[in-house]
């Protein structure tokens, strides 16, 4: 694998990655839902989209 894909993939998994408000457990969002709030998957709570600042 090259170092480009390895930046592209590390990249990708960041933004997705989303760390819960109420248990503070990190998890990994699919893209589909990178703009949408989506629930925990450890305790329920609902994790709200990350704002882009402009
Ligand atoms: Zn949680």
């Amino acid at each position: 694998m090259s170092a480009y894909i390895v930046s592209v993939v590390l990249g990708t998994i960041r933004g997705l990655k989303r760390t819960c408000p109420k248990c503070r457990k990190d998890q990994i969002v699919p893209a589909s839902k990178k703009q949408e709030t989506v629930l925990c998957k450890f305790c329920g709570a609902k994790i709200p989209p990350k704002q882009t600042p402009r």
